[in-house]
């Protein structure tokens, strides 16, 4: 593999252009290669953006669990208002459907991420 600027051997890929790249023509940003002086930015961007996927990736399982904590929360403080005004209140009933949705999702975040995790273990 030759140099797409020179005659000498390509040390690696430009991240951003895939075009081979000897040691003179070449910056190495840590976490990937980039053509000196034009694909820097480009490559380093690329990668922020990578990253920045990964980790919304990865807390992802802890935001999920709000909305449920939410609806639960919500539920409780209908149902224990609409309670004080009696069983077929309103309040009470939209109280327990909330705590039901809440309970719902959070058992179908659960059942849905041990799948991923345990699809990504093997
Ligand atoms: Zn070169
Ligand atoms: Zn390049």
């Amino acid at each position: 593999m030759k140099c797409f600027n020179h005659e000498a051997d390509a040390i690696g890929i430009c991240k951003h252009c895939q075009r081979a790249i000897c040691k003179d023509c070449c910056t190495d940003l840590g976490f990937g290669l980039a053509c000196k002086d034009t694909h820097e930015s480009d490559v380093s961007m690329l990668n922020s953006l990578i990253e920045n996927n990964k980790r919304a990736y990865e807390s992802q399982p802890k935001a999920t669990m709000f909305g449920p904590l939410f609806f639960i929360f919500m539920g409780l403080v209908f149902s224990y208002f609409g309670y004080q005004k009696g069983l077929d209140n309103l309040s009470f009933i939209i109280g327990v459907g909330f705590i039901v949705y809440g309970i719902a999702i959070f058992v179908y975040n659960k059942l849905f991420f041990k799948k991923v995790t345990t699809e990504y273990e093997t």
